[in-house]
């Protein structure tokens, strides 16, 4: 797959479910609507879809959500998608979390083939981790990250910066990632979905993150890169590698290799546009996947070029209405 700019289409992102047990507040209103289960892709529907973009070329598959391990028997859907490893048509099978309930199933998903898990932690502060998710408790979490640990997964952290909220959390991540063997990756703050704060209340440029922790601790750049839009450099007090990931003040869409589907079976070819393609009526209307990789290939045709997330105080609407809950950051 490859799309009208010459970007080869190698990863897929598969929101499994748009609910979670946490609200964390820059991701979602406190009282959401979730889709009524009717609407959802089933888990046989899910690997369906998954397989079809496999034979077309993905090799990279991350399940996420809403919050991937909350849905029934999720683990079948990781089951039977690790068959796409064991064959070499799939290089990684992978997910993002929140980690509340990877102390149940890390040691499965390991079983499966999974290598890596990203594990979203936004502060290490019991209370404010409590704030920031509304829901969610701490302590759950970590034992989450240390039984991945346990069980042979790579861990990386994922925090967004968040002003006046966790701006001084980050040292603490970092001794703290350190120590335990995990890299850390800092995200900016995108503008989407309705969450009742004004974005532009939230935002930390992280940049500023950056020059800030620079002044305590030896950050190292290197070339290394993973295909996505993290920049990284080393810590050279903890050798593990810290991820900046800055679609506001950074526009890294020139090497996107990604696209997303939704857990209804729509697929976004850009996180920050509107555009998108039904893949559920073709998955639907026959047995036979020709008319699902046909509105693929269609999809893929328009993926646009790139995104234009703006947070200031003349744009205090969300750049794209859905949040980031429907297509799994
Ligand atoms: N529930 C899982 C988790 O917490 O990782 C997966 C879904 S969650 C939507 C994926 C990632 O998106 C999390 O790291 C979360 O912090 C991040 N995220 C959510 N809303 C965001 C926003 N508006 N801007 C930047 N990152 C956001």
């Amino acid at each position: 797959m490859i799309d009208p700019f010459g970007r080869k289409i190698s990863y897929l992102r598969v929101s499994v479910t748009d609910r979670c047990d946490f609200r964390c507040v820059y991701c979602m209103a406190e009282d959401m609507t979730f889709l009524p289960k009717a609407e959802l892709l089933s888990l046989e529907e899910l690997d369906r879809l998954c397989s079809t973009f496999v034979r077309l070329g993905v090799r990279k598959l991350r399940l996420t959500g809403g919050e991937p391990l909350v849905r029934r028997n999720i683990m079948s859907l990781f089951r039977n998608l690790g068959r796409h490893l064991a064959s070499g048509a799939l290089e990684e099978l992978t997910l993002t979390t929140n980690g509340s309930q990877l102390g149940r199933y890390a040691g499965e998903l390991a079983g499966v083939g999974v290598k890596r898990v990203n594990v979203s932690i936004d502060t290490l502060d019991p209370a404010k981790f409590a704030a920031i998710t509304r829901w969610g408790k701490l302590e759950a979490v970590l034992d989450g990250v240390f039984a991945a640990k346990a069980a042979g997964l790579e861990v990386k952290i994922n925090a967004v910066a968040l002003r006046g909220v966790n701006d001084e959390a980050f040292d603490q991540m970092l001794a703290w990632c350190g120590e335990h063997g995990f890299d850390l990756t800092i995200i900016e703050v995108m503008p989407m979905g309705e969450i009742g704060p004004q974005r532009v209340d939230q935002y930390l440029p992280v940049s500023l993150v950056r020059a800030d922790l620079a002044k305590r601790w030896t950050l190292e750049d290197t070339d290394y890169r993973t295909g996505g839009p993290a920049r990284y450099v080393t810590v050279r007090e903890t050798g593990r590698r810290l991820g900046f990931i800055t679609p506001l003040t950074h526009n890294f869409c020139e090497s996107c290799n990604r696209v997303r589907v939704t857990c209804t079976g729509t697929l976004f070819m850009c996180l920050g546009q509107e555009d998108a393609a039904d893949l559920r009526a073709p998955l639907r209307a026959s047995a036979d996947d020709a008319l699902l990789e046909a509105a693929i290939a269609e999809a893929i045709a328009r993926k646009p070029k790139g995104h234009d997330f703006i947070i200031d105080r003349r744009h205090t609407g969300p750049s794209v209405s859905r949040h980031m809950s429907v297509t799994g950051g």
